[in-house]
């Protein structure tokens, strides 16, 4: 038998799993129809281009706001829709709703020719084999610009069926939308993307952002990367910029876009909008 001070604590632990598990499976159960039910909508981050100051795109990020549970983070309930398979219908919501939302704005004056918005795909969403065909149906369906979409697709998970997802992206590279490894230094085989996949842009991570000022390995592994993605034709976004002295930094290392809370935070579809008209001769709106 165990001692007895290991095994409270061994019970402690597996209550503590279990309650973890019970509210997985409660947010998970609560995920559920959450569209259906008008639960769900976009918040669009503004990116900035770094040489003229411009908005010249968005991020679009996933909100759940549940009455119950509240506000619910994505980093949390997007990883559980994965591995429920609820990623699909979800993924196929935000992609139909960041399409109505382009069609809405296609024919303002700031919505230049390259404006692009950029919805975030689990890697579960591209190991569908149809899941190219689905996506320029709906583009087609709503007469938007191809070009006005983007993808930033996460390194994690992609390596499972990396032949498919080459062959979707690879479609979708052809009908002129541009894709990006988002977070990119983060997961394991970042290097094998860039030889393998049809990308245009490096989203670098912001855990590489946020120490710039205190650390020279950081800026190091931000200069590297920028250097990197050039090297093989691809442009540079900097996420997770809070300062100006991260702003100027990246500007200075040849980083072409910039996005952060030191420009904008995620803004309701509404106040993007008006962000983006406000903006739309300005230099550095910062
Ligand atoms: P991500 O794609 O890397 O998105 C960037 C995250 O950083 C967002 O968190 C954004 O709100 C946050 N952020 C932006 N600027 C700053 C800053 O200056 N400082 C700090 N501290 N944070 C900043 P969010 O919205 O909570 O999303 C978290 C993650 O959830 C995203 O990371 C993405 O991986 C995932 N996600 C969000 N929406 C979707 C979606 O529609 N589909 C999928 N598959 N994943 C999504
Ligand atoms: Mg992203
Ligand atoms: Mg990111
Ligand atoms: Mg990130």
């Amino acid at each position: 038998a165990l001692p007895q001070k290991q095994g409270v604590r061994i019970q402690r632990y597996t209550q503590a799993l279990e309650d973890q598990q019970r509210q997985r499976l409660s947010v998970q159960r609560a995920l559920r129809g959450a569209a259906e039910r008008g639960e769900l909508s976009l918040a669009f981050q503004p990116k900035i281009g770094a040489h003229h100051g411009r908005v010249v795109g968005a991020e679009a990020l996933l909100r759940w706001h549940h009455p119950q549970l509240g506000r619910v983070s994505p980093g949390l309930f997007i990883p559980l829709a994965e591995a429920s398979g609820d990623i699909f219908a979800i993924g196929s919501w935000v992609i139909e709703q960041a399409l109505w939302h382009i069609a809405q704005w296609q024919d303002a004056l700031w919505m230049t020719p390259e404006f692009n918005i950029a919805v975030n795909v689990s890697a579960r969403q591209l190991n569908r084999r149809d899941f190219a065909d689905t996506l320029l149906g709906q583009i087609q369906r709503h007469g938007v610009e191809r070009a006005h979409l983007g993808l930033e697709v996460t390194e994690s998970g992609l390596m499972n069926d990396l032949h498919n997802a080459r062959q979707q992206l690879d479609r979708l590279h052809a009908a002129g939308i541009a894709i990006a490894v988002d977070d990119f230094g983060t997961g394991h085989s970042s290097l094998a993307y860039l030889k393998t996949l049809p990308l245009s842009t490096l989203k670098i991570d912001r855990a590489f952002v946020m120490d710039l000022e205190h650390s020279a390995v950081d800026r190091q592994l931000a200069h590297t990367i920028t250097q990197l993605a050039h090297g093989v034709g691809c442009n540079v976004v900097a996420e997770g910029i809070e300062t100006s002295a991260q702003a100027d930094y990246l500007h200075r290392i040849g980083c072409e876009i910039m996005q952060g809370y030191f420009y904008s935070y995620p803004l309701p579809a509404g106040d993007f909008a008006a962000f983006c008209t406000r903006h739309a001769g300005a230099a550095r709106p910062a």
